[in-house]
């Protein structure tokens, strides 16, 4: 468990705005910091964007302590010393500190407030700034807030792919309610422990959700699934607080997805629509390809027509049944990291000569439609063949959303719960790259960072072992729809 701060920072005002008592928690239950591979990745977009962006303040000062106090130290040296520009000072006031990004003097003497964002649009952002405005009117500075984030349509050829948007009427707007947030959530973190907090919706996907909660079932409410309109049969059963699925009155009407979960569940069987055997032999032909793309979605461009967060595939895996009844052949593509170049040409080119002109492409997400379709936009000389590909393409997990539901899937169509409803609720743990984050993050340290020999090789198989075990389970999951008849 991390040090208990003495202080209120952003963060916790930010997240106070969805939960207070998650920003209790944050409080008084901190994480080791560190955070998962999304994080990671997150911090490593920032780091990237705020090279780009510190070199167009030249002569900023750099607030490099971590320590509140010693960085505010700093901040009043930097000030009093007559800096026009600070990156990442440090300011308290009634128990709330923050880091602005930047601060830059205007002209007019009142500083422009800069939130710098690996994102290609500022209106997430606002929340943010107006603690920032919140804090710093208070300490008696004028401020204007803005936001420098990225240009979507800039590729490496456009003069800058950075993007100011000023944004002092929409933060003003938020303002009052900030104020009153923050003297909230000083009246809530004061509490000991705090009594249990109603349920939301976003309860379902919260971190603490079992120790906030620990008297919720086993079977509750959140395991119910939330698309096609089914969120609002959840939310109308935490407004009545039914949380238990076994107590699910009989006039609830349930989405056709949550229909069979419930049958699922009820029966302890997998729950079926319709026949999905003859529905899949129906619309495949042999030879099967079972598809699956890893990808790196960097927030700056390096290569050819690439805007910020563009898809640059890396790494494909595929498994071929030639005919009804073959085995499962297993193929596969990684860029070579120390060839330095762009991967997408290689990995287009290796899987057009795999996949050839006929039979179907098994994929389990509509993302490797996006992504033939985005290199068909980039190589234009390829852009026929690749169009071809899109039109072979059938998607297994729009499939089983429609027809299908076992009750170890645990509320979810993911790849990670097929996987783990087809092999007795094992999970990818056993892999060196155990999810698409962790793929990204050990391709960025194949590239990027040039590991030793040893350690590139075991990277390069890690990333090998899970590519394959995602096109194996697709695999599995086609030969379960084809006797499934048989089964329930
Ligand atoms: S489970 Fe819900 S109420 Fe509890 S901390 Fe998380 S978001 Fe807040």
């Amino acid at each position: 468990m991390g040090r208990k701060r003495r202080y209120l920072d952003e963060g916790t005002v930010l997240v106070a705005g969805k939960c207070m008592k998650l920003a209790w928690y944050r409080v008084h239950r901190p994480g080791r910091g560190g955070g998962n591979a999304a994080a990671r990745l997150g911090r490593r977009h920032k780091r990237d964007v705020t090279v780009l962006v510190r070199a167009l303040f030249p002569g900023g000062r750099r607030i490099v302590e971590r320590n509140i106090v010693r960085a505010r130290r700093s901040t009043r040296k930097a000030l009093c010393a007559g800096k026009t520009v600070l990156f990442r000072p440090a300011f308290l006031h009634d128990g709330v500190a923050i880091r602005p990004d930047i601060l830059e003097r205007r002209s007019d003497g009142a500083w422009n407030v800069w939130a710098v964002k690996a994102s290609s649009g500022a209106e997430r952002h606002f929340q943010g700034l107006a603690v920032e405005v919140h804090i710093l009117r208070n300490l008696g500075f004028r401020v204007v807030p803005g936001v420098i984030h990225l240009d979507r349509n800039a590729t490496v050829r456009s003069a800058s792919i950075l993007k100011r948007t000023v944004c002092a009427r929409q933060v003003e707007r938020l303002l009052p309610e900030i104020g009153s947030r923050i003297r909230e959530l000083k009246r809530r973190v004061r509490i000991d422990y705090p009594r249990p907090f109603p349920l939301k919706r976003i309860c379902g996907r919260c971190e603490r959700l079992h120790r906030c909660r620990p008297d919720l079932p086993e079977r509750n409410v959140f395991l119910l699934f939330q698309g096609d309109g089914g969120w609002r049969v959840v939310d109308e059963l935490i407004e009545r607080e039914i949380l238990d699925l076994d107590e699910l009155p009989d006039e609830m009407e349930l989405t056709h997805v949550q229909k069979r979960q419930m049958a699922a569940f009820r029966s302890g069987r997998g729950a079926v629509s319709g026949d999905p055997a003859r529905s899949l032999a129906e619309r495949t032909e042999y030879p099967l390809f079972f598809l699956d793309f890893e990808t790196v979605s960097p927030a700056v461009p390096r290569y050819r027509a690439q805007h910020p967060f563009d898809i640059i595939p890396f790494q494909w895996s595929c498994h071929l049944v030639r005919g009804e009844g073959g085995p499962a052949e297993h193929f596969g593509y990684l860029h070579d990291d120390r060839d330095g170049g762009d991967p997408r040409r290689g990995v287009i080119e290796s899987l057009l000569s795999l996949l050839g002109g006929e039979g179907t492409i098994l994929v389990y997400s509509g993302y490797e439609r996006r992504v033939i379709e985005r290199m068909a936009e980039v190589h234009r000389d390829l852009a026929r063949p690749l169009r071809a590909l899109v039109s072979r393409i059938f998607d297994l997990h729009e499939f089983v959303e429609h027809c299908y539901y076992v009750p170890r899937f645990g509320g979810s169509f993911s790849m990670k719960s097929v996987y783990a409803a087809l092999h007795e609720g094992r999970s990818y743990r056993d892999l060196g790259v155990s999810d698409g984050t962790a793929a990204v993050e050990a391709f960025l340290r194949l590239v990027e960072e040039k590991p030793p020999p040893e350690e590139r090789k075991r990277i390069r198989e890690n990333l090998i072992e899970y590519c394959k075990r995602d096109t194996a389970t697709i695999e599995s999951l086609y030969r379960r729809l084809m006797k499934v008849r048989a089964e329930c």
